[in-house]
């Protein structure tokens, strides 16, 4: 085991190289759909594709990554990278210059985005390194960061975990489910994206967005300039 470790951290084999380069390696990033034709929208479940003059928009929090408008006569361009993220358009004044406590709250998530979560501690993604760190405590934390649409059950917790945190503080929306609601909401059962309840300040759309998109967001709001370049998928 020793050995191992060892091994990795000599050969830096085990350990992205993002934000240094945008680290495209197989498996880090499904792609998203970037533009195509208006027949393509037909193909969408969710009303992600919208029909603009002969071409097709994407609204991507409201993609839920069926992938049906990837292939076929009317596919849609993909594009292979992981900067996803986005605010409101204004840019956040820096509020944290070196590390961060992040409070992960799940608002009804189906399971896969906190497992996508579950992997930026590991070897791979190593948070720590970054000075992000996972705190229990919404008294500790400087970013909510929130999964899942907001079920009826979870909307008090998730107001109270937001009020107990202390200012500066940021609000990260991980996944479909928390930017639009996704295939869930707005519905009897659940108040649909995070923004209908809380001021969002970064969203991460996905069903569910890889690791390093979230990270991507979280240095985002840490403030950090990013590289935003990809490259068609394949
Ligand atoms: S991948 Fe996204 S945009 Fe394409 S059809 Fe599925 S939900 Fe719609
Ligand atoms: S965005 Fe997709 S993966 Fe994440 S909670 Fe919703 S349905 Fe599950």
């Amino acid at each position: 085991m020793r050995l191992w470790a060892l091994r990795g951290l000599r050969s830096r084999r085990d350990l992205t190289g993002f934000p240094r380069r945008i680290d495209l390696a197989p498996g880090m990033t499904p792609g998203r759909p970037l533009d195509g034709p208006a027949a393509a929208a037909a193909a969408c479940p969710t009303g992600a594709l919208q029909v603009e003059g002969s071409a097709s928009r994407v609204a991507l929090d409201r993609c839920v990554h069926c992938q049906r408008c990837r292939h076929g006569e009317h596919a849609m361009r993909w594009r292979a990278d992981i900067a996803w993220s986005h605010g409101d358009g204004t840019p956040l004044p820096r509020a944290f210059h070196h590390s961060i406590h992040v409070r992960v709250l799940d608002a009804g998530d189906c399971g896969a985005c906190l497992a996508e979560l579950q992997q930026l501690p590991a070897p791979q993604y190593s948070l720590h390194r970054l000075g992000i760190f996972i705190t229990p405590s919404p008294r500790d934390a400087d970013v909510l960061l929130v999964v899942g649409p907001v079920t009826r059950a979870m909307r008090q917790p998730l107001l109270d975990t937001y009020a107990a945190m202390p200012a500066p503080k940021r609000v990260v929306a991980v996944g479909a489910c928390a930017a639009s609601g996704g295939v869930f909401g707005p519905s009897f059962a659940c108040a649909g994206g995070v923004a209908e309840v809380l001021p969002v300040d970064r969203t991460v759309p996905g069903c569910p967005p890889p690791p390093l998109a979230v990270l991507e967001a979280l240095l985002a709001v840490m403030g950090r300039s990013l590289p935003r370049d990809g490259e068609p998928a394949p």
